[in-house]
């Protein structure tokens, strides 16, 4: 930030806020980290490198008044999340950082939340950028696979049951909640800010799953969508049957029920985890969600055919417009 204004160097903003020893809290594989022109990581032979980045953009995935703690946070967690979604065990994150000027508090608070979020999940800040412009953050992380694992999006097979991990749609209406749509009162609206601003990357879960599932992603655009992905890598259909969708307490009693399975449907930025597995791999499950302490719930199957169809209650199939649901016209009525 060579042009930048004031006291705060580039030099200064990374010493002060983002070395090693401020933010690294394991060395397992890393043999340099922050300072030199390169990070150096070594890899077990047995094991490969999962890597993905993230970029979040001030405005446009979190609101501009965010407090600054839950933005360091979310950073590196939505980043983890793509770790989690591949069974990979989380080790290190670089991190691009551009701001508008160098406001210390703004960067102590920051590095403050993301720091949080790297202790809890075990990883190490090894390098990085930092630039001056328009508030944007992006986060690389970098996890490890045993060599001849890893949960890919296009492994799910027909007769294979979907599942999902946690709750659904909170994040959404925790968007409606900032907008002031919502009637709820304060710990709720905490619950439903918690579940936006701290995604809980499902780390554990994602590893546990390497030698159970089929396919699996982590839930960042909406459950519809992104079970679409896993269908259309693997050349497959699916089933989602709207009332088993795992609702949280909160979203229940803040809208009517059919807002509340719309959100869980479409929203995004849960980071749940959505993946598929054989029938009879079904009964290991409990076991995993005991151990991981998550809930886990089939909400429908992997069929013949392509895309992913949505059934009510009477096994009617439902269109998801961008409102809400209409029933398919069937022999002329509705
Ligand atoms: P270069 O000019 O080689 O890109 P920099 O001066 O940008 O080096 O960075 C110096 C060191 O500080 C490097 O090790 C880099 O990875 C690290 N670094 C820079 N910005 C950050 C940041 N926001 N977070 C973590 N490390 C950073
Ligand atoms: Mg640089």
């Amino acid at each position: 930030m060579s042009e930048s204004p004031g006291p705060l160097t580039e030099f200064a903003i990374i010493e002060r806020f983002f070395s090693t020893a401020a933010l690294s809290t394991r060395t397992k594989f890393i043999e340099l980290g922050i300072g030199d022109d390169c990070a150096l990581m070594s890899l077990p032979p047995d094991r490969r490198l999962a890597v993905s980045i993230d970029t979040l953009v001030a405005g446009r995935h979190f609101p501009d008044d965010a407090n600054p703690e839950d933005v360091g946070y979310r950073a590196l967690a939505v980043a983890a999340s793509d770790l989690a979604a591949m069974g990979a065990e989380p080790v290190a994150a670089t991190l691009a950082l551009t701001v508008p000027s160098p406001d210390e508090q703004w960067l102590a608070r920051f590095s403050g939340g993301f720091r949080t979020a790297m202790e809890q999940f075990g990883m190490s800040l090894i390098g990085g950028d930092t630039t001056q412009g328009p508030l944007c953050i992006t986060v690389q992380v970098h996890g490890l696979l045993p060599r001849a694992q890893g949960l890919l999006r296009g492994g799910a097979r027909v007769g294979d049951r979907v599942v999902v991990s946690g709750t659904l749609g909170d994040a959404r209406a925790a968007l409606a909640g900032f907008r002031g749509q919502l009637d709820v009162d304060s710990a709720q609206y905490r619950y439903l800010q918690q579940r936006f601003y701290r995604p809980q990357p499902r780390l554990r879960l994602g590893q546990a799953l390497l030698s159970l599932a089929n396919g699996a992603i982590d839930i960042s655009d909406g459950l519809l969508a992104d079970l679409g992905h896993i269908a259309d890598r693997s050349g497959v259909g699916a089933r989602i049957y709207l009332d088993r969708l795992p609702l949280s307490d909160v979203l229940h009693v803040c809208t009517d029920a059919e807002q509340a399975r719309h959100w869980a449907l479409t929203g995004g930025d849960d980071y749940e985890l959505c993946f598929t597995v054989s029938e009879d791999n079904l009964p290991r499950l409990a076991a995993v969600a005991e151990q991981c302490d998550i809930a886990l719930t089939p909400v429908g199957e992997i069929v013949d055919g392509r895309g992913v169809q949505v059934l009510d209650a009477g096994g009617r199939a439902v269109a998801v417009a961008s409102y809400g649901f209409q029933h398919f016209a069937v022999d002329g009525s509705s």
